[in-house]
């Protein structure tokens, strides 16, 4: 990595390493150095402390000054003696009383308790340089921790120079005094960014002025030594001013704390300083309850100053801790049981202290050695320890995990709002979450029984963070699992396995219980099997679960069962409906397919369909019955079906139908039905009762059709036919007469009979040709699929001209005028010359003198082909008739002009099929004039 190789990386370490050296250092001089009896000199060389027990103790006094060393005047004698071993001798000239006295003392070796005195500052400045050393290695570097790093070793470093102050070379005086300025900016420095970054308004300039002004004042000490300064007349400001500052800066470091503490949001921040707060008292309290009070109360300190200053060491020491807690969860929890019986124990030294102060003033004396009141206090000590352990705990605790809980709402912080939860994970969740925060666990597992029995609902508290694995990872446990617990109940983790070392367990369930994590189990009972259960990691204080600790949980876990079932109750149930939802969707559908296709079928079909119900009245009919009828389905619905049927002449049909419905029998026959405009239908009517599963008839189906016009075509047949025999009878007739004439008749008239017959046969064949020709017509032989394009011109030109001689017979002028540009038409050339014939036939059979003129002409998108003649006309009353079959104008039937009656009708077809018109006018006695019009 590059960065990895830039050079002042290597700066901590080479800070380190030199802070390490001069500990060293120092602590081979204070092993090494010659004594000579001297605890404390001034900076003037005013001796304020001596050691009493040395051998040359006598020599020297408190209050004598030192004016030269060795014939080297104070100022630069220190360090006395670098040169000098133990065993030698070194001269001194000091003031006592106004007096020079000159003296020579015999340097001995340190003293024990003098090494032990200042090996323990070096013991602290170790503690501080391992702490910042393990903080900068443990933590990725950042702000905090350098500066922490560069605090902790500044300290280590002051500790050590100022050992070697006296001792050493005199660079290291200047050192530490010059630190002395330092370590004050560097702790507010440090506070600035710890616990979290601080923005303060003019953060920058604050840290500038705090360090122009150590720099300053601390830089002189290093350039012109500690004894030119301190020289100066100045000397007693100075260190006045150095203590002021010192102060200053660490009032300024707790006042940040405490903004800190007051402006965050973040729990992990306040934590983190209750930490830092609880290793100030834990440093500071056995200070003052060993040392202090003690040395006021009894004049003599229990633990002398120096080894309470060891003490001090727990301050960066919780400071390094809050830094990289998170690091260090498995020492947690002997730091917090450390820390507390620390306290405890001081706390307790502290009442002894005060109360034996007390006895000694209240207690004759001669009373006061007795063994009665050392027993006295040792039952208060013994009584109080108890309950301020418990308080002790849940304070560092608080210290630690930021809260404690009370018992008794911690019941209804874990159980509150439970039974609105409707989902057995978020059950488990919910309890899982709540059981660790309100009873300080670590984690927790929580197993539900699901539906189907399993112990598949598994929830871990607190919830890992993404990606991560919850120390407690388990997988669902078989339905028969966990039942040993229905007798043992709550138990914790070695009772358990004892109870369990003979019982055969599955797979899964011995995962689960040599689990390492798991301290306690709960199972959640109900109904005489376990639903649930609760493995529970352990104590966040590393304590075992208290009495009151089980008793929540087995609150929890009874409360627990009945919602569980409620759970199980509601989901079985939500599972039904939604099958039942979907069952009657899925048949609605399938009714409203089936519905949807009978429909259809219903309102295809060219049946008029309805249903009625048992008394005949109508509930539903088909769109064919509307069109039938008339009536719209509104206006049937609830209508009685014989409504339509009153009429005199189905009289006899209702009554059979009323006998049919009431034996429950099928129906069927004809009718004769009312529209809604009044007028009367044929139907062919089908009744059959309709049934339902289980065999009972509901009501009835009707389909009736409507048969009129098969109705009229059958009465069209039979009065076909009679007409047919009617007309055929006469020439029939016609024609045995004049052969039974020419049999028996008179010879000289045979040829006369002969041709009436022949006539007659003619007549009959024409007849039977147009009847023939008619019927094939309307049975609808004759197709369009024959048509072609008609020269219309063409043709009516051969028809006129084949009937030339009959005109000319008749005395006729017969003309044709023939239009130009006349379009073809499509049709049968065939039918048509039929209609030309005809309609100039009948012109000149009509016509007794004159004319017929035939003429053609385009117009209306088709042509037109006219007969005019100058006949006998039409009686205005034989119009309605003119093209029915047989039919003969009233006065031409008793003339003697011969027809069939069919010439007309046989006009009206083929001009139908040809989709065609015809017109025509008249007048008696003047003419006629026939127009057909042909489409193109
Ligand atoms: P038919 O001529 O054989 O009697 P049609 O069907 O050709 O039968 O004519 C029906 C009737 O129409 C005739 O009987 C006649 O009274 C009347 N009719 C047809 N054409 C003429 C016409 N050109 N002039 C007068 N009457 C006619």
């Amino acid at each position: 990595m590059l960065v990895s190789r830039r050079w002042w990386v290597s700066i901590p370490f080479i800070l380190a390493l030199a802070a390490l050296f001069l500990m060293v250092w120092s602590g081979i001089l204070a092993l090494t150095y010659p004594h000579d009896g001297i605890l404390t000199f001034g900076p003037t060389g005013l001796i304020s402390e001596l050691d009493s027990f040395g051998r040359e103790h006598n020599k020297l006094l408190d209050g004598d000054v030192i004016v030269s060393v060795n014939d080297v005047p104070f100022n630069e004698a220190v360090p006395f003696y670098a040169n000098k071993k133990i065993g030698e001798t070194v001269k001194f000239i000091i003031l006592r009383d106004g007096e020079r006295i000159p003296l020579t003392i015999l340097l001995m070796a340190p003293p024990r308790g003098l090494i032990l005195n200042e090996l323990v500052p070096l013991l602290v400045a170790l503690a501080f340089w391992g702490i910042g050393v393990g903080v900068l290695s443990f933590k990725p570097s950042d702000r905090t921790s350098n500066l922490f790093f560069l605090f902790c070793q500044a300290t280590a470093l002051l500790l050590a120079s100022g050992l070697m102050s006296g001792i050493g070379p005199r660079w290291t005086s200047g050192l530490f005094n010059f630190l002395l300025w330092l370590i004050g900016p560097l702790t507010v420095h440090f506070h600035l960014y710890f616990p979290e970054a601080i923005s303060l308004h003019r953060r920058r300039v604050m840290l500038y002025v705090l360090y122009g002004l150590a720099f300053l004042c601390g830089s002189p000490y290093l350039i012109w030594g500690t004894q030119a300064v301190l020289a100066s007349s100045w000397s007693d400001r100075i260190l006045a001013a150095v203590r002021l500052f010192l102060t200053g800066n660490l009032l300024l470091a707790v006042g940040l704390l405490f903004f800190a503490f007051s402006h965050t949001v973040s729990p992990g921040v306040r934590g983190k300083i209750r930490i830092v707060v609880l290793g100030g008292a834990l440093s500071l309290l056995p200070v003052i309850t060993l040392t202090i009070l003690p040395d006021a109360a009894l004049r003599q300190p229990i633990l002398p100053y120096t080894f309470a200053f060891l003490f001090l060491s727990i301050l960066p020491l919780t400071y390094g801790y809050a830094i990289i807690r998170h690091r260090l969860i498995e020492i947690e929890r002997h730091v917090n049981r450390g820390a507390t019986y620390i306290l405890v124990y001081a706390i307790l030294c502290g009442i002894y202290l005060v109360l034996y102060a007390i006895l000694e003033k209240l207690v004759p004396p001669h009373l006061f050695d007795s063994l009665l009141i050392n027993t006295l206090l040792v039952l208060i000590l013994a009584s109080v320890f108890s309950p301020l352990h418990q308080r002790m705990q849940r304070l560092v605790d608080k210290a630690f995990y930021g809260s404690w809980y009370d018992y008794r709402s911690a019941v209804t912080q874990i159980t509150q709002g439970m039974e609105q939860i409707p989902e057995l994970p978020q059950l488990a969740r919910t309890v899982g979450e709540r059981v660790v925060k309100t009873l300080q666990i670590e984690d927790a597992c929580i197993f539900l029984r699901d539906l189907e029995g399993d112990f598949s609902v598994i929830e871990v508290a607190p919830q890992p963070k993404v990606g991560e694995q919850s120390r407690l990872a388990f997988s669902a446990l078989p339905k028969n699992s966990l039942s040993y617990l229905l007798n043992i109940g709550a138990v914790g983790r070695t009772s358990l396995r004892k109870t369990l070392s003979e019982v055969m367990l599955s797979p899964e369930e011995r995962q689960l219980l040599d689990s390492e994590q798991v301290y306690q189990w709960v199972p959640v009972i109900g109904h005489g099997q376990v639903l649930g259960l609760l493995a529970l990691g352990a104590k966040l204080g590393g304590d075992i679960f208290s009495g009151e600790d089980m008793d929540i949980l087995r609150i929890v876990a009874r409360q627990m069962g009945p919602l569980i079932e409620n759970i199980h109750l509601v989901t079985r149930l939500r599972q039904y409906a939604t099958e039942l939802e979907q069952r009657v969707e899925q048949r609605t559908a399938e009714l409203h397919a089936a519905k949807e296709r009978v429909e259809a079928v219903l309102s295809s079909v060219g049946d008029g369909v309805f249903v009625t119900d048992l008394e005949g009245e109508i509930i539903t009919v088909n769109q064919a019955f509307e069109e039938q009828s008339g009536y719209q389905a509104v206006e049937m619905i609830g209508q009685s079906l014989f409504m339509m049927l009153d009429g005199q002449e189905n009289q006899e049909r209702t009554a059979e139908i009323r006998s049919a419905l009431a034996s429950k029998f099928s129906w069927s026959g004809e009718l004769m039905a009312h529209r809604k405009n009044g007028r009367e239908y044929d139907i062919q009517l089908t009744l059959a009762p309709v049934r339902n599963l289980l065999g009972e008839i509901m009501g009835y189906v009707g389909s009736q059709r409507d048969v009129t016009q098969y109705k009229e075509l059958e009465r069209l047949k039979d009065q076909f036919i009679l007409e047919v025999s009617h007309e055929l009878r006469t020439p029939v007739t016609n024609m045995g007469l004049f052969a039974e004439l020419l049999e028996r008749g008179r010879p000289d008239r045979k040829a006369e009979y002969l041709a009436t017959l022949k006539t007659e046969i003619n007549k009959l064949m024409k007849m039977i040709e147009d009847i023939l020709d008619l019927s094939r017509l309307e049975v609808g032989k004759y197709k369009r699929s024959s048509f072609s394009p008609v020269n219309l011109n063409l043709l009516t030109d051969q028809v006129v001209a084949a009937h030339a001689p009959l005109a000319q017979v008749a005395g006729l002028d017969l003309t044709f005028e023939p239009a130009a540009n006349l379009p073809k038409i499509n049709g049968d050339q065939n039918q048509l010359a039929r209609v030309i014939t005809n309609l100039v036939s009948n012109a000149i059979r009509y016509t007794m003198s004159g004319s017929v003129c035939v003429s053609t002409f385009p117009a209306d998108g088709g042509v037109w082909l006219e007969v005019k003649d100058t006949g006998i006309g039409i009686d205005a009353d034989d119009f309605p008739h003119l093209f029915d079959r047989f039919y003969r104008g009233r006065k031409v039937s008793q003339s003697k002009i011969q027809g069939s009656g069919l010439g007309l009708a046989i006009v009206k077809e083929i001009v139908d099929l040809h989709d065609g018109r015809i017109a025509w006018e008249s007048e008696v006695g003047k003419g006629s004039t026939f127009r057909v019009w042909l489409p193109e």
